[in-house]
């Protein structure tokens, strides 16, 4: 039996289990696979991870707050990763431990998968954390794999130091200070991806971020990358003004795809059976 997890702290909510057990029984692989959330305290995290390939583990998923550890334990890192500074699969083959990032050509996977997917305009990306390292960096470099083009990417955050970073270390265009006389021009972006935390916990994306609920437009894309039960207020005021929109749950399952193919040594990940299951 070859066992996979998602690593993480709280860990119970993750829909990754249920996702990754339809892909596998989809694949035929049920018998030989398996797939478990395993909740680890950060002082346990490396010390567990170790132990992994000796328990018959083949990898794991990771997520908050254990992606920056995931990388500096890691014996060898993608490009990605290293420079995205955080790791969401690890690799347990010969030996060795590898890190790997699909958070970032996830993303572009899903958004390249849009009927009308951005041609290379400018890009507002809401946040400096974790999620939104990966989507600088993805959305700077564009597509290899997938076909999109690389667009000029504006940083906002509430902390506006975070925002410097980001784009100073990940290569996005320019940094907008968080205050109300630098707050980004909505109208401008042809592509719009909230990676705050804003709206989880139910607060009003309007009034923590700097966007209008009135002021999306029918050419944009706007992603939410949190998600929960239904369309988060973002994605609803976004969809009302006829913009397309992508939600968590859709960069969760490219992710969630491409880290099931690394593991699997490149068997096709079944999209709709995940998708299905992570949002069931
Ligand atoms: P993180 O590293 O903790 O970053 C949180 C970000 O949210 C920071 O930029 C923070 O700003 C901002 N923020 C928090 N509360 C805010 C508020 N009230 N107003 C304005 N900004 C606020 O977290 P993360 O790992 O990047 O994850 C962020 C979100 O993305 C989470 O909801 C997570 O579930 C989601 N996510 C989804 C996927 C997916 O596949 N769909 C993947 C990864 C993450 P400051 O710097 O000012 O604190």
């Amino acid at each position: 039996m070859k066992r996979l997890a998602v690593l993480g702290h709280p860990v119970a909510h993750s829909r990754s289990p249920a996702m990754q057990s339809a892909a596998l029984a989809e694949l035929g692989l049920a018998e030989e696979w398996s797939y478990e959330a395993i909740d680890v305290a950060p002082q346990d995290f490396e010390r567990l991870v170790r132990a992994m390939p000796g328990e018959g583990f083949a990898g794991a998923n990771v997520t908050v707050p254990h992606k920056e550890a995931a990388l500096a334990l890691a014996d060898t890192a993608s490009q990605a990763a290293r420079q995205i500074g955080a790791a969401n699969t690890l690799s347990f083959d010969g030996g060795g431990i590898r890190a790997d990032n699909t958070d970032a050509p996830g993303l572009l996977a899903a958004i390249a998968a849009l009927p009308s997917a951005p041609s290379g305009g400018r890009a507002l990306v809401l946040g400096a954390g974790g999620a939104a390292r990966a989507a600088i960096w993805a959305l700077a470099r564009g597509g290899a794999d997938v076909d999109l083009a690389a667009l000029a990417v504006d940083v906002w955050n509430r902390t506006p130091a975070r925002a410097a970073r980001a784009h100073a270390e990940l290569g996005g265009r320019a940094e907008l200070g968080g205050g109300p006389v630098e707050a980004p021009r909505q109208q401008d972006y042809e592509l719009i991806v909230n990676t705050t935390s804003v709206g989880l916990r139910g607060e009003d994306p309007f009034a923590e971020l700097p966007l209008r609920e009135d002021d999306f437009a029918s050419g944009q894309i706007v992603v939410d990358m949190v998600y929960g039960e239904g369309l988060t207020r973002l994605l609803a005021a976004a969809t009302a003004a006829g913009a397309t929109t992508l939600d968590g749950i859709e960069v969760l399952v490219r992710q969630g795809a491409l880290s099931l193919e690394l593991w699997t040594g490149g068997r096709t990940a079944p999209l709709d059976v995940m998708r299905d299951a992570a949002r069931d």
